[in-house]
């Protein structure tokens, strides 16, 4: 039987987020800082190191969901052989891709086991793609996301909504769901080190709800507890979507989530100020069971500790924040 991984609130932890590197072939404004330093290649977990320590949150610790994150999870250069391994262990698995080089590797990431990708897309309009992620790419990327629909794989497809940058493109998005069984998630921009988070500049869950409830009907869907999203339809539209309300209505209540960085150190929340280095405690020969427990209880009940997001508390997150941008933490 496995070991229940709890908290010190209870809040049992089955669903681990790993990043297996921290280099990226875009450059989001909203994640990744443009002076942003990337580890070396010696300090990120190895392809055995990953497989290790996944292990061990499977076997000893019960956790049945594991993402794939990054960075870029398909710049490094084993990414598939790491899926391969990891779809060995009988878990959810899961990879989150701009799918910038999706086409180079979908077969064999489909051969090594994967089922199911989340494609960060931001907009249709390929200037302003290059705008939001400093590099060219959008043909590429909706060619990639098309494809993987089209290989029966489950997508998901992220968009963050940022007002006044790309607001004004919910509706298009929604029509991906009248036109695909595909499943599109609206995020609320979230502060990180170096990505120009204002809370004016966060469009809310409810101006989204508000803006689709003015053109379409839809409809309540059954959340996962744990689920991060709260989930609707159009009926009888083939995809749905879910908002993601992590700034103005946070859902840590339920949380079952933690995050592996690529170099290996050991996150509760997304937005911990605290890391535990369970690689140099690994690459040590020493037991890093002890260290993972001594973790996780010393989670906070809610976004790790940071004050709530309310516009007023705007001053006091930007300064609490942890000192990594997202592409240092994996999403
Ligand atoms: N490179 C991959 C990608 O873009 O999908 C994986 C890593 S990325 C950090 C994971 C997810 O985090 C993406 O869906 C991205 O849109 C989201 N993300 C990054 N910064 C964010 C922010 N400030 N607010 C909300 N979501 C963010
Ligand atoms: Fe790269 Fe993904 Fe961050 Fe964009 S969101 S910079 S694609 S890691």
């Amino acid at each position: 039987m496995p070991f229940p991984l709890n908290d010190r609130l209870g809040r049992t932890h089955r669903s681990l987020r790993i990043s297996i590197i921290d280099k990226c072939d875009l450059r989001c404004t909203y994640c990744m800082p443009e002076d942003q330093r990337f580890l070396q290649r010696e300090e990120l977990m190895t392809r055995e190191e990953i497989a290790t320590i996944t292990r061990l949150f499977v076997q000893r610790y019960g956790i049945t969901k594991v993402r794939l994150t990054g960075g870029e999870p398909l710049v490094r250069p084993d990414a598939v052989g790491i899926v391969r391994d990891l779809s060995g262990l009988g878990v959810s698995l899961g990879l989150t891709t701009n799918a910038l080089s999706l086409h180079k590797h979908l077969d064999a990431l489909i051969e090594a086991g994967l089922r199911s990708i989340n494609i960060s897309l931001d907009t249709f309009d390929a200037e302003r793609f290059k705008q939001i992620a400093r590099r060219d790419g959008f043909g590429t990327v909706w060619a990639n996301i098309r494809s993987a629909m089209s290989r029966g794989l489950r997508v998901k497809v992220n968009m963050v909504v940022m007002r006044g940058v790309n607001d004004d493109e919910i509706l298009r998005f929604m029509e991906l769901t009248r036109e695909h069984p595909v499943h599109v998630r609206f995020i609320e921009f979230m502060p990180f080190a170096g990505n120009h988070w204002g809370r004016d500049r966060v469009y809310t869950f409810a101006e989204m709800l508000g803006h689709i409830g003015s053109v379409h009907s839809f409809e309540k869907l059954n959340d996962d507890p744990h689920s991060t999203a709260k989930a609707y339809r159009v009926p009888g539209w083939p995809g749905t979507f879910a908002v993601i309300s992590t700034v103005t209505e946070p859902f840590c209540g339920d949380c079952d989530r933690i995050r592996l960085t690529a170099e290996g150190r050991m996150r509760n929340c997304l937005f911990a100020r605290e890391e535990t280095d369970l690689l140099s405690a690994l690459r040590r020969g020493e037991d890093i069971a002890p260290l993972i427990e001594a973790n996780v209880i010393a989670k906070h009940a809610m976004l790790g500790g940071l004050p709530q997001f309310r516009p007023e508390r705007q001053e006091e997150v930007l300064h609490d924040l942890s000192a990594r941008p997202m592409v240092s933490i994996g999403g």
